[in-house]
């Protein structure tokens, strides 16, 4: 849980501080004039995968500190759903996913990806076994794409939320947290964010890392486990690897950092192409970049491009790789057309209830409590309002006549009960009623895939394919689904290889 309040500003301002201590090398074990911690393994961030490494390497028999940059733990595990694979047939389900690694014509590596599915078998004991008495899990899905051989064998599932509260990863990464912390007293470095790998004749031996604006090395006997995350939060990294500009739903500490280090030492790196996402992701004030969570309370609306056109079933949007969905690129007018989106309703709309799920900015943490009657929102000029269709199409920049034929056609749909993009119309309602508005929508990021290769050991592999020595990966740093992601698959990662990573690394000579 939070140890601390922080704003994105803040955090900010602070991490370019000491960003700006940090060299671009890797540090030489010979250069280190004293160790000021040491442990067998040293884990680099403390998500989910960092609280599943730190925890199986303990259990086997390793001294472990973890690092984290942040003034708490959590990560984008504590943002997320929380909700994992389970996997009941893994030759099946590894069938499922060479079909999804075909039509998204990414790379995979099968000895790791069957490795991932049988580790993914009895998931949901296996987290039962950690949390506290009387969790429970729900099953709340299957595979994304359903209607590929083998989809039968994955299931979704999460912890079952008490006192009505949203479902979130909060009560995944608090029973991890209180594993590490709690009942095996690891020690958690907060706001030490790792900065080098320090290296002796190629072999990692330590952590080069700040504290309190000083630098600390961190020796690891046996291996360090970067689990901190992916890129999310560089803005450079996302313009080199990701199409169009994105937004960010999850917390502020991905920076590719490990990423980056790994690199240092020669690390092969794939499946940067891709991030899990959203397409809805809109603006709500400096603390909160995106809210993740649209939800109209009537079928008065539409989703326009940048050309006033809809192009869609609205009601079909896919939530984790919609992202993909918007994300291209029209050469003749040399813009994105679905960057941004806009979603455009009518008083009625706007009257009938809350505009988003209540919980909105960093999910579940950091939140913004929407107003019941979206007042204050459009005050705040999240929400644009304007008299007219003429004038909303003018303060959104689209074509008047496009938008406004657009807006004809749909409310003939809404009477003829007939949508050509084949959306439910006993649910849709015109937008007739002035003020009319618009929400700009982008595309937003549930973490970035990809980073470093590992094998099935979770060693952190060179451009030669060799294992870089006592280096080791888990979790979204390094991530095998790229543009493959789908619900359920990063935080069932993040566990699985850091339960590997950590065993690996205290076994390690
Ligand atoms: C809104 C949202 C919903 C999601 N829902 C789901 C879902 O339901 N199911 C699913 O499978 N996936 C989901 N995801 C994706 C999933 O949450 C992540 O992929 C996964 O949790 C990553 O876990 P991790 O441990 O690798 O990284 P994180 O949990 O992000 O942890 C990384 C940690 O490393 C720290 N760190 C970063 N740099 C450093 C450094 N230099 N030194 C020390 N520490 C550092 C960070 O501060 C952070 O605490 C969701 C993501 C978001 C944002």
């Amino acid at each position: 849980m939070m140890q601390d309040s922080i704003t994105r500003r803040n955090f900010v301002v602070g991490s370019m501080a000491a960003a700006a201590c940090a060299s671009a090398s890797v540090a030489l074990a010979e250069d280190v004039a004293q160790w000021d911690q040491e442990a067998d393994v040293v884990v680099v961030g403390f998500g989910g995968a960092g609280g599943s490494a730190a925890m199986s390497a303990f259990d086997a028999g390793a001294s472990v500190i973890v690092l984290e940059k942040m003034p708490f733990g959590g990560g984008d595990t504590e943002v997320s759903t929380g909700g994992f694979l389970n996997v009941t047939d893994p030759e099946a389900a590894f069938t499922y996913i060479k079909g999804v690694a075909a039509f998204t014509v990414s790379e995979t590596d099968e000895d790791w990806m069957q490795l991932y599915l049988n580790e993914s078998v009895g998931m949901t004991d296996w987290v039962l076994s950690f949390c506290p008495e009387g969790t429970e899990l729900i099953e709340y899905g299957k595979a994304q794409y359903p209607s590929l051989e083998g989809a039968d064998s994955v299931s979704k599932f999460k912890i079952y939320p008490q006192n009505n509260e949203p479902t979130s990863g909060i009560p995944l990464f608090e029973a991890l947290r209180s594993n590490v912390e709690d009942q095996r007293q690891i020690p958690v470095l907060y706001n030490t964010p790792a900065k080098r790998l320090i290296v002796d004749n190629g072999v990692v031996v330590g952590v080069e890392a700040i504290q309190d604006s000083a630098i600390i090395n961190v020796k690891a006997n046996k291996g360090v486990i970067l689990a901190c995350g992916s890129y999310e939060n560089n803005d450079t990294m996302k313009r080199n690897c990701l199409i169009g500009e994105t937004r960010i739903l999850g917390t502020p500490g991905n920076t590719g950092d490990g990423i980056r280090m790994a690199q240092k030492l020669g690390a092969d790196i794939w499946h940067m192409n891709g991030a899990g996402g959203c397409a809805w992701g809109f603006e709500c004030g400096e603390e909160h970049q995106a809210a993740a969570r649209p939800a109209m309370p009537t079928g008065g609306f539409i989703w326009v491009d940048k050309t006033g056109k809809r192009f869609f079933n609205e009601e079909k949007m896919e939530r984790h790789s919609a992202f993909l969905g918007v994300g291209i690129f029209d050469t003749v007018t040399m813009t994105y057309p679905r960057i941004p989106m806009y979603i455009v309703f009518d008083e009625n709309n706007r009257a009938a209830g809350q505009l988003v799920d209540s919980k909105t900015g960093f999910f579940g943490l950091h939140e913004y409590t929407w107003s019941a009657d979206n007042m204050p929102e459009i005050e705040a000029g999240w929400i644009l309002r304007a008299d007219s269709i003429e004038e909303l199409a003018q303060l959104i920049n689209v074509s008047p006549e496009n938008l406004a034929a657009t807006i004809e056609t749909w409310n003939a749909s809404c009477e003829s009960k007939e949508d050509s993009f084949g959306r439910d119309m006993d649910w849709g309602r015109p937008i007739a009623e002035p003020p009319f508005y618009a929400i700009p929508t982008y595309p937003a990021t549930m973490g970035a895939q990809g980073g470093p290769k590992r094998n099935t050991s979770c060693q952190i592999m060179d451009v030669e394919g060799n294992p870089i020595p006592h280096l080791f990966s888990a979790g979204e740093l390094g991530s095998q689904w790229g543009i493959m992601f789908q619900p359920g698959v990063a935080v069932g990662e993040a566990l699985v290889t850091g339960r590997l990573a950590g065993k690996a690394a205290a076994t390690m000579e």
